[in-house]
């Protein structure tokens, strides 16, 4: 009987494995990543994610009336998301005024989370969702919409799935997962996706470069894979405020005791 394990590997897959990323990171690895939930006193919910050199806090206000009123939807909520990266958030000082593409950005992030959020619950209001990045190196926009994800669960708004996002991409011939900065200026390939991890959904997916069909699909499911391990990320930053809670509770019946 032939065993896998002793099979040679093919000199396609010892290139693959031998190709060491401008960070040092092999091809199919993540940054280093972290999310915390409930990080601001003022804010309905809010979170932030550091991801490699990425730095982004997300708010959430509402559900709330809107204002103004012309504008009001009578049978949902309407979803406000604004992304905008701080003038300090890259090496060269950026103006703080909203930038086309952060305008456009807000909008494909506005897309992917209403197809989870569950806006006919809370007609003629309106939820606010603010993402700051503090800092940038890369793939933003798919952390942004992941730590929005988890800001907006933390608000207690009712949402039919999360929605996560990771990003992959080509440099130097290599399908590679988790695009920095560098490798998003110098790669030929940025694939960007974002999921509902549950329902095996796609709410974001844009793609800047040239790719074949089959490194296409081998960078979609990398970015799929890279996706499902933030997912992880995003429920046990989600079950360790609830375990929290728990303990804040406990130690005020034992005060009362
Ligand atoms: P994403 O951040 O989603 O990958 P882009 O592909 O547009 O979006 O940007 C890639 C990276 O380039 C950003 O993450 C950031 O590190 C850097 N970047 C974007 N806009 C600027 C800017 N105005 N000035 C300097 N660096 C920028």
């Amino acid at each position: 009987m032939s065993s896998k394990k002793g099979k040679k590997k093919s000199s396609d897959e010892e290139k693959k494995e031998e190709f060491i990323r401008i960070d040092g990171r092999k091809p199919d690895e993540m940054r280093p990543y972290k999310i915390r939930a409930h990080i601001l006193r003022n804010a309905d919910g809010s979170a932030e994610i550091r991801l490699g050199g990425n730095w982004i806090i997300a708010a959430v206000y509402g559900p709330k009336e809107h204002f103004p009123k012309f504008e009001i939807s009578q049978d949902k909520a309407i979803l406000n998301c604004r992304y905008h990266m701080t003038p300090y958030s890259t090496t060269e000082r950026k103006s703080p005024k909203p930038s086309r593409r952060e305008i456009e950005l807000s909008k494909v992030i506005k897309n992917a989370l209403e197809q989870a959020v569950v806006l006919e619950e809370f007609p003629e209001m309106s939820i606010d969702v603010y993402m700051e990045v503090a800092q940038a190196e890369g793939s933003t926009r798919v952390a942004s919409v992941t730590a929005a994800a988890v800001a907006l669960a933390d608000a207690g708004i009712p949402m039919r799935d999360l929605v996560v996002g990771c990003s992959a991409g080509k440099v130097n011939g290599h399908i590679i997962l988790d695009v920095g900065e560098e490798e998003d200026k110098e790669g030929e390939a940025d694939l960007p996706i974002a999921i509902m991890p549950n329902l095996r959904k796609v709410v974001l997916l844009q793609m800047d470069g040239k790719l074949t069909h089959e490194e296409f699909k081998e960078a979609f499911d990398l970015a799929l894979k890279g996706a499902m391990e933030l997912y992880e990320e995003q429920v046990r930053a989600l079950t360790s405020i609830l375990k929290d809670m728990e303990v804040i509770e406990e130690g005020v019946k034992d005060e009362k005791e």
